[in-house]
């Protein structure tokens, strides 16, 4: 056992490495360790955070050596994530509603066109959003309140469809403006659902609306829980990754 003064010299030891000898090797790709996490956990792990710096998660015996590895043998990990994140922000931030600019829309992709009714219309054949004139904040608050018109129709649409098939009940739904989550099932059998579903393809929807409705059979991810979800879900390790690989969509339309 270490004491927590240990624990302290080793963590300002393992900061002293990070800037002295992983820091350069990282600075060719402009990529900054942002910070080091000293934890219990027993191996190093590397994350991007969404600004696409770099944070490095060591237990505190993890030695110079190891990190130095490590990030060496992640080199091309910490390039690619960094770019996808990089990319990906740029999807958020240019978020401008102006026209020949794009919103998603059942997984797929519409091009805005301003017009003169002071409504929101979508053509689905056309893929076009048409939006009324207006400055960014009113625009940005009309297409919201589209988006969660069209998530309650078609969300109460899929949860009841698959509530049928998995012959289960399930007490009403809310939409949510969750940061991290998708959704999640109460206890009173409420399903509850990030209302940016409505911004996902169809099949996405359809698992996820799925794997909270799994839980009011199993409250937990176990293997029983993943065989269930997969007999209505086919594939749905691939559909989980396509998740992992959009969450940037849980940050779009978001003020904080
Ligand atoms: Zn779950």
């Amino acid at each position: 056992m270490s004491t927590s003064q240990e624990i302290w010299q080793k963590a300002l030891l393992l900061n002293k490495i990070l800037v002295e000898i992983v820091q350069p090797l990282l600075c060719s790709m402009e990529i900054v360790i942002k910070e080091l996490i000293i934890t219990n956990r027993k191996s190093i792990c590397l994350r991007i955070d969404n600004n696409g710096d770099l944070i490095v998660i060591a237990p505190y015996y993890a030695s110079e050596d190891e990190i130095k590895k490590i990030v060496q043998k992640k080199f091309n990990w910490i390039v690619r994530t960094r770019q996808f994140v990089l990319q990906n922000n740029k999807k958020i931030n240019n978020l401008n509603l102006k026209e020949g600019d794009t919103l998603l829309y059942l997984g797929e992709n519409y091009s805005i066109v301003l017009h003169n009714k002071n409504e929101i219309l979508i053509d689905a054949e056309k893929k076009i959003f048409y939006l009324p004139f207006g400055d960014k904040t009113t625009l940005r608050r009309k297409l919201m309140q589209f988006y969660l018109v069209k998530a309650s129709e078609i969300l109460k649409i899929e949860l009841d469809h698959w509530a049928e098939v998995m012959n289960l009940h399930y007490n009403g739904f809310r939409l949510k403006n969750a940061k991290r989550l998708w959704g999640s099932c109460g206890k009173n059998g409420v399903i509850n659902l990030n209302w940016r579903l409505v911004l996902l393809p169809r099949e996405i929807i359809a698992h996820i609306v799925i794997h909270e409705l799994a839980h009011l059979v199993y409250k937990n991810h176990s293997r029983q829980f993943k065989y269930f979800v997969a007999k209505y879900s086919p594939n749905y390790l691939e559909k989980e990754k396509w998740l992992n690989e959009n969450a940037y969509i849980l940050r779009l339309f978001r003020e904080d």
